[in-house]
């Protein structure tokens, strides 16, 4: 083989590995835009439970997603668009792992309670304070459709809270009407 002829290869690689990159930003920004923000009417939808298996695969999309993002540590199907009661929560953001949370419903409080700050991958740039307990117990159904008993403690169980509110009937984000209340006003005017 030629010197040239590697040469030609390299600049070959180096042009298919831009292309691959390239590739993979489009992808990553079209998880991110599935994210629904704002006043987007399907995060005032109501979720229904997820009944077989079939629907799972809806999982998919929302570990996705949620990886996608830089700073989400939990994320609530209707919020990409879904209208099923499914929630993902990422416990360690440099980790991959992803946790769901299928059919999730508080059934015990256990904690204290705690004010924290809360942000919202669907109102972006809005904080505020919210009073939730530090540990609850919660079922839900596993990958496996099979029903699991857990407690969450500390951020993962103000995670969960804020995230089953998503999925609540009446939805309910404390984020979303901090932001309604106190920005959007600002913003149209
Ligand atoms: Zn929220």
């Amino acid at each position: 083989m030629s010197r040239l002829k590697s040469r030609e290869k390299q600049r070959a690689r180096k042009k298919s590995q831009t292309f691959e990159k390239r590739r993979f930003e489009r992808y990553h920004k079209s998880l991110l835009a599935m994210i629904r923000v704002f006043d987007d009417p399907m995060l005032q939808e109501v979720c229904t439970p997820i009944e077989n298996k079939e629907e799972l695969v809806i999982l998919k999309t929302l570990g996705k997603v949620l990886s996608a993002t830089n700073n989400g540590i939990g994320l609530a199907a209707p919020q990409v668009g879904i209208t099923k009661k499914a929630i993902a929560i990422r416990p360690d953001i440099k980790k991959r792992e992803i946790k769901f949370l299928i059919n999730p419903e508080i059934v015990e409080v256990i904690g204290k309670e705690v004010e924290v700050r809360e942000g919202c991958l669907s109102y972006p740039g809005a904080w505020c304070n919210v009073k939730r307990n530090n540990a609850v117990i919660v079922e839900f159904l596993n990958e496996d459709m099979r029903k699991i008993r857990d407690s969450f403690v500390d951020m993962e169980a103000v995670t969960v809270q804020h995230e089953i509110d998503h999925i609540s009937d009446p939805p309910k984000c404390y984020v979303g009407d901090y932001w309604r209340e106190n920005i959007k006003g600002k913003q149209d005017g």
